[in-house]
């Protein structure tokens, strides 16, 4: 639809309690994505971001949580006074207010993706609300899109509608009529079997639109555009269909696929990895920093917690760079430690985010610099060392929920460092998540050995950017860059990464 000439957001609906996915654990819900505007929301804002390249807010994610929170301090306000609050009207009205914030901007189309399956009961809220809006509005002015699975069998080798058309009645039975179904499915969608779902499901024939799992992530829209699923939006919701102009993504594609078998093995040393969404958006750099290099990057996830000093050899000895990603809590974080001390001294190309940028330091003051008894204050605050400690604006917060250092900053490069070579300019803008920072009074023994710093804020008082001038590529900031990166617009120090990584290979 972008590509059509509209403007497009897109907002994701979560329907569980927490205000926000922040206090969860990875392994909860995968990775917590940041935006912009500092909101911690969802893992598929990511995707959005990566397909839209848009930058998305703190309106794009919403979860029950937020809803209700809103709702009962509107009630404790007395906004409702008189009244009994209650999930229809109030609830639903709170939802609905989510979808109409677009309304004077300059957004044409708003894609609200409800999160969850049919029929879930912390969903039913989210569903009756855009239920109402399709009332509200004029028809031509709401689509409903189902997206739905079609199993395989093996054996008998055949797909089963039934499931999607138990979730299509189910959705009826909340008065909405999908008016699309996108099958996600592991075999093409016979001409037969899409007549029999729109035949069974109350669909048109040309709505059934085939999502078949792709070589490659990114070839999806190209596929679904092919299936005719943006014409039928188009035609439902009275917009002109202008042609698309799809030619970069398609060249995009079309690169990727003429990569061929050169490989680079690059290694995700975190301590989620027993879920690999854990690390989401880090992946999805490492490989567009292989697609901006004409090389596959084969990710190895290793659990920072199995690493002692004598397997860490045997565990990366077969990589050609590694990523120490960001973390909370010290399990697993000597593991972190031995494997930045084994690529720092056997040149491996290194990339730190957040905490493997804190790590970096800490493995630095105590391997190279000699000093005792050095950590960060996160894991022991009564160290003799604290190289890594309580940002000043941290000191005095006790609430856990959304009070970080979030979402972008700027960051000015030093000259000469590789990060400006890397990034091609002087001030950078990343996203945050974190408390902890680098500590100055180490700023002179980490630069006489060699650790520079290469990126501070604006005002030179907190040190972002980290590098080892001693190394082919060793680079670490305090930030998560893996935010910013697209298919079509890597992010820089990935490229730099597994430019590295191709060189020592060879
Ligand atoms: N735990 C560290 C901090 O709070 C690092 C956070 C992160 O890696 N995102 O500063």
């Amino acid at each position: 639809m972008k590509n059509r000439g509209y403007k497009v957001t897109n907002q994701k609906f979560d329907p569980y309690i927490n205000v926000d996915p922040g206090t969860m654990s990875p392994y909860e819900h995968g990775e917590v994505f940041v935006t912009d505007d500092g909101a911690e929301t969802d893992l598929d804002l990511g995707h959005y971001e990566r397909f839209i390249d848009e930058n998305l807010t703190k309106n794009s994610s919403v979860t029950s949580g937020k809803i209700y929170q809103s709702v009962i301090e509107k009630e404790r306000r007395g906004d409702y006074l008189g009244k009994t609050v209650q999930v229809i009207p109030h609830i639903t009205n709170e939802i609905k207010e989510k979808i109409y914030s677009f309304e004077d901007t300059d957004v044409d189309i708003v894609i609200t993706e409800l999160g969850g399956t049919v029929g879930d009961m912390e969903g039913l809220a989210f569903i009756e609300a855009i239920r109402q809006i399709g009332l509200e509005q004029a028809r031509e002015d709401v689509i409903y899109i189902h997206v739905t699975l079609l199993p395989y069998i093996y054996g008998s080798n055949e797909l089963k509608s039934k499931p999607t058309q138990h979730s299509v009645k189910e959705l009826q039975s909340f008065g909405i009529k999908p008016d699309v179904l996108v099958c996600r499915s592991e075999l093409e969608l016979t001409d037969e079997m899409k007549g029999k779902i729109a035949l069974f499901c109350n669909v048109r024939k040309e709505c059934v639109i085939s999502n078949l799992t792709a070589d490659n992530l990114y070839a999806v829209p190209l596929m679904l555009e092919k299936e005719g699923l943006a014409d039928v939006v188009c035609k439902h919701l009275n917009l002109e269909k202008n042609i698309p102009n799809n030619s970069e993504w398609e060249k995009m594609i079309d690169n990727i696929r003429k990569i061929g078998d050169e490989t680079v093995k690059i290694a995700i040393v975190g301590k989620y990895v027993r879920l690999e969404d854990s690390y989401l958006s880090v992946a999805e750099s490492l490989r567009h920093g292989g697609y901006a290099n004409n090389v596959n990057v084969d990710i190895k996830y290793i659990d920072s917690e199995t690493i002692t000093e004598k397997n860490v050899q045997e565990l990366l000895g077969d990589v050609q760079g590694i990523v120490v990603p960001g973390g909370f809590g010290n399990r697993g974080i000597e593991g972190k430690i031995h494997a930045i001390k084994y690529v720092r001294e056997n040149n491996i190309p290194f990339l730190g985010i957040c905490l493997g940028m804190q790590m970096a330091v800490v493995e630095f003051l105590r391997n190279v610099c000699n000093l005792e008894d050095v950590d960060s204050e996160e894991f022991n605050p009564n160290c003799k060392n604290p190289v890594i400690h309580i940002m000043e604006t941290q000191k005095n917060v006790s609430k856990k929920g959304g009070t970080m250092r979030l979402g972008a900053y700027p960051c000015v490069l030093k000259e000469g460092s590789l990060a400006k070579k890397l990034y091609g300019k002087d001030e950078i803008s990343e996203r945050h998540r974190h408390r902890f920072e680098f500590n100055n009074d180490y700023r002179e023994i980490c630069e006489e050995n060699g650790l520079k710093i290469s990126g501070t804020s604006p005002d030179g008082t907190l040190v972002e950017m980290v590098e080892y001038t001693k190394h082919p590529y060793f680079i670490a900031g305090q930030f998560h860059p893996e935010f910013k990166s697209r298919p079509d617009r890597p992010q820089p120090l990935f490229v730099g990464l597994i430019e590295a990584a191709k060189k020592i290979k060879k």
